[in-house]
């Protein structure tokens, strides 16, 4: 099943058309793919590939995602794609996210009232869009979402923050909660280990945060990439100041896992040092998270 988009993307001047599903903004000729895999041109329109086609569906504890501060005790019903917007070197899901997929789109199709009548089925108050970045299958997201408020469940997205201001905007209409990554502070290596630019995660941060969405933040603290007091603490400033004290900070222990097994896991005392520097900062709920 192919979905055809035409509310997410422009036409250029020179006939390819422009994806405006997330800052990447991939400009496409002719059966040209974009960077993440999931969206292609069409004949000058724009297809999603993945749309009714999830790689992972499972019932989750919502603290999985992790959300501690909404739905606090329920499940949620869980999908995600094959395909991502971000290279990360140490993705734990690169096995659907990043691997070369053209024979790998499954034939069966899940259709987005299956979604939900799965979900309530499985007494879920929710679906989350998670496993790999969301924002590439936004229409299929978006379609079982309405569907699914309209029979009382919430939404939750679970996300590197890499939208454009349009696709932002209009989550605001049905996505209840929202878990960001903030994977460093630091432009440079946000750039070189992700291929996504920090400032504008930073600035749908600052977006959700200013909206009635409930905004948690996860940083992922990797040895030697992002695990100085310096970061740290400037990620935390960064909450406080920027988003507020309320706002809960996930920082979650790293695995050697992908391309990233050149150094340990994340000792557990480094992480509880985190817990403790986002607190000393101001914020209200700092959690640690995967520790093994
Ligand atoms: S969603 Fe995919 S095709 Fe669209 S701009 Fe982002 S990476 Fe490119």
């Amino acid at each position: 099943m192919e979905f055809f988009q035409s509310e997410y993307f422009r036409k250029t001047e020179n006939g390819s058309i422009k994806c405006l599903l997330c800052e990447r903004g991939c400009v496409l000729n002719n059966n040209q793919k974009g960077y993440c895999g999931a969206n292609s041109n069409r004949d000058g329109e724009l297809i999603n590939l993945v749309y009714g086609h999830p790689v992972a569906l499972n019932i989750d504890p919502i603290e999985k995602k992790p959300l501690y501060r909404f739905l606090k005790g329920t499940e949620t019903y869980s999908l995600g794609t094959l395909g991502c917007n971000f290279k990360c070197s140490w993705c734990q899901n690169y096995n659907i996210s990043q691997k070369h997929f053209d024979d790998r789109i499954p034939s069966e199709t899940v259709l987005p009232d299956e979604v939900v009548s799965g979900a309530i089925q499985a007494d879920c108050m929710s679906v989350s869009y998670t496993y790999n970045e969301p924002a590439i299958f936004y229409p299929y997201a978006k379609d079982i979402g309405l569907i699914a408020k309209e029979n009382g469940l919430k939404n939750i997205f679970v996300t590197n923050g890499y939208q454009t201001e349009g696709i932002v905007c209009d989550m605001k209409n049905w996505v209840d909660a929202v878990n960001i990554d903030l994977k460093s502070f630091n432009r440079e290596k946000h750039l070189k280990f992700t291929g996504g630019e920090l400032d504008i995660v930073l600035r749908n941060l600052k977006a959700f945060a200013d909206s009635p969405v409930h905004l948690e933040v996860t940083t992922l603290v990797i040895p030697d990439f992002n695990d100085s007091e310096e970061e740290l603490s400037s990620i935390a400033e960064f909450i406080l100041n920027q988003l507020g004290s309320d706002v809960p900070w996930h920082v979650s222990a790293f695995h050697p896992d992908y391309k990233m097994t050149d150094r340990n896991a994340t000792a557990s005392e480094k992480i509880f040092k985190a817990v403790e520097t986002g607190k000393s900062k101001g914020l209200k709920y700092v959690y640690p998270g995967n520790i093994r």
